[in-house]
Order: structure tokens, then C-alpha cells, then sequence
């Protein structure tokens, strides 16, 4: 393990959940991970996919969260995993595919592609390297249980990492985080939880506690997020998310934590793997361009979570910061670029 691993993993996670946005959600959720988990998720999360990923090894990025009434991708989420599936190529060697809700794969098409990531066939993407494939996670239940089928036989893969990946609640119903029921159009990704082998790694990324892996502190959620107990929809079980994973990694904006994870395997395998400034808002203006929307102000506006693209650079640039100088009090190259 390189020096510094302490100092880089606290500061990257102080970074990624401090509230800029003043959403007032992560300081609970934050906190009720760390005393359950430990501190330093990102970095856990990367040592722990360090291990368990092989080169040539597959790793299915899970992403899409639809904004009612429209159903339309949000931006939270296609970056995080554009940034997780760049490291899985770079710094695992191995090969990156991304699933989401079919109304979110051209967006999520469009965020890799601005990334920096070529988007190829499942079977392209073993054979080039800076590529990623991007496939409809169905939100029919019977086709969801085929694709996830397919997946498991198929694919075989050693880690699934989800970012900003809606979850349903202990009733089954999957909920936006203003407590609306968004069901029917979201992919079924509990069909793939209660079958997923248990050595398959599974990590999370959430910032509001309806997100896969929030299952963690679900009670936190329930006591201290708005509907997290009583959604709007008549459901009665609030937004809660039931699906647990092997870790989770809390974080202000999803994007943010898996900026940190790529942060972290930047640092743990000494390869530069992060995005620049630049490069996060081409992703936001691309995404953008595709229809995706802020969840929170709305509008194609290249915004994310109530935040211009100015405050998700900066975000990058401290990030990076942390990494360049990490590097540099040790005499190494620079992984930071
Ligand atoms: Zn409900």
C-alpha cells in the first residue's frame, strides 16, 4: 500500500460529503456508514475491488434514476459511472459495462463518449481498451429476470458497482427521493441482488438513501431523511432503500463518489486514472445535450443536483489536488497529472 493511503482516503472522502449544495442529506447518512463500516469507504472500496478484480474480468456499473413526471435520466449518476468504468478499464484492467434504465442508455451513451470512453458491444470492449458498453437494464420484471440471468451465465462478473442506482424499499416499491413511486419504468435491479453469488463484490454510491447499498442505514433513513419513513405514494414505507451491499460509499453528489472510488484506485494501484475539470463538464454539457436533467432544478442546463457545472469541477480539481500532492511529498510520479 502506498504511503499517505490514510491521508489521501480521508481527504477525498471529506471532499465528496462535505454539503455544498446544502441538500441535507448526506451529514446523516455519512455518519451512520462510517460508525457501521469504518471510516474511509472510497478507499475501502477500491482496496476491496483491487483484490477481487483479475485482469480481463468483467464489472457491471449499475446507474439510472428517472426524474418524474417525464421519466427522464437525471445528471447524477451517468458521470460517476462513467468515472468507475474508466477506472475499471485503467486501473483493473478489466472490462467496464455499464447498465441502466433502457430511457437512460443514450444518455449514459453520451457521458461515456464524452469521458473519453469509446462505447462498443459487450464482446468489443474485451479487445479495446478505453471502451465501455452500455446496456438497457429492463424495468419489466420478467425480462429484468432473463437479463439477469444472462448476466450471471454470461458474464460472470467479479465485482457490481452501483452509483446513484434506484433501490426499492422493504415493500418492494422503488421511490424518487420526493417520495413518488417510480416502479414502472425503473430497471429491476433486486432481481439481480437475490441472485448475485456471494463472492461477487458488490459496492454502492448513494447520496439520499433510496439508492442501492443505502440498505446499510436504512434506519437512519427512515429517522432522519425527508419521507425516508413516509413517501408520497401511498405505499407506506417511505423511500428507504432494503437493497444492502458489501460496502457503501456515501457521498454529497453520486457522481462524487465515483469520482472518489476512481480517486482512490488512481492512488491504491499508482495509475492516473481521473478525469480532468474539462473533461466533467463535457460530461455534464453531453449529457445534457441528450436530455439528461438536473434532478433537482430540472431543465437541460448541464447542472447536477441544484449545482452548476462550475461547482462539479472544482470539486475535481481538489480532488486531483489531493492526489497530485500525495504524489509529491512521496518523490513518485505524478499520478494527479
Ligand atoms: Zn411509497
Amino acid at each position: 500500500m502506498p504511503e499517505n493511503t490514510k491521508n489521501v482516503a480521508t481527504i477525498v472522502d471529506d471532499l465528496t460529503t462535505t454539503d455544498i449544495g446544502s441538500r441535507d442529506t448526506i451529514y446523516p447518512i455519512s455518519s451512520a456508514v462510517r460508525e457501521k463500516q469504518g471510516s474511509n469507504p472510497s478507499m475501502q472500496a477500491a482496496e476491496r475491488l483491487n483484490n477481487a478484480v483479475d485482469s480481463e474480468d468483467t464489472v457491471l456499473v449499475l446507474t439510472g434514476f428517472l426524474i418524474p413526471p417525464s421519466m427522464v435520466q437525471e445528471t447524477d449518476g451517468p458521470l460517476g459511472a462513467v468515472s468507475v468504468a474508466r477506472a475499471v478499464d485503467s486501473a483493473l484492467d478489466a472490462n467496464p459495462i455499464i447498465a441502466c434504465e433502457p430511457a437512460a442508455v443514450d444518455i449514459c451513451e453520451a457521458t461515456a463518449t464524452a469521458g473519453e470512453l469509446r462505447v462498443l458491444d459487450r464482446e468489443a470492449v474485451s479487445n479495446n481498451k478505453r471502451s465501455v458498453s452500455v446496456e438497457p437494464f429492463p424495468a419489466d420484471r420478467s425480462k429484468a429476470q432473463k437479463y439477469v440471468e444472462e448476466i450471471l451465465s454470461e458474464i460472470d462478473p467479479a465485482a457490481v458497482i452501483a452509483v446513484e442506482k434506484a433501490a426499492p424499499n422493504k415493500e418492494g416499491v422503488y421511490h424518487n427521493m420526493s417520495g413518488y413511486d417510480v416502479t414502472e419504468q425503473t430497471a429491476k435491479v433486486d432481481e439481480l441482488y437475490s441472485r448475485l453469488p456471494a463472492d461477487v463484490l458488490t459496492v454502492s454510491v448513494g447520496d439520499a438513501g433510496n439508492e442501492v447499498g443505502m440498505g446499510l442505514v436504512q434506519e437512519t433513513v427512515e429517522d432522519e431523511i425527508q419521507y425516508g419513513d413516509e413517501c408520497q405514494c401511498g405505499c407506506g414505507a417511505g423511500t428507504a432503500a432494503d437493497i444492502e451491499t458489501d460496502l457503501l460509499v456515501p457521498a454529497t453528489v453520486s457522481n462524487w463518489g465515483g469520482h472518489a472510488i476512481a480517486a482512490c484506485l488512481s492512488h491504491v494501484t499508482q495509475t492516473p486514472v481521473l478525469h480532468d475539470p474539462e473533461v466533467e463538464r463535457r460530461m455534464l454539457v453531453q449529457a445534457s445535450m441528450a436530455g439528461s436533467i438536473d434532478g433537482i432544478v430540472g431543465g437541460t442546463n448541464a447542472w447536477c443536483d441544484g449545482m452548476p457545472p462550475d461547482a462539479h469541477e472544482s470539486v475535481l480539481r481538489l480532488i486531483r489536488e489531493v492526489l497530485r500532492s500525495s504524489v509529491h511529498t512521496r518523490g513518485g510520479s505524478e499520478i494527479g497529472r
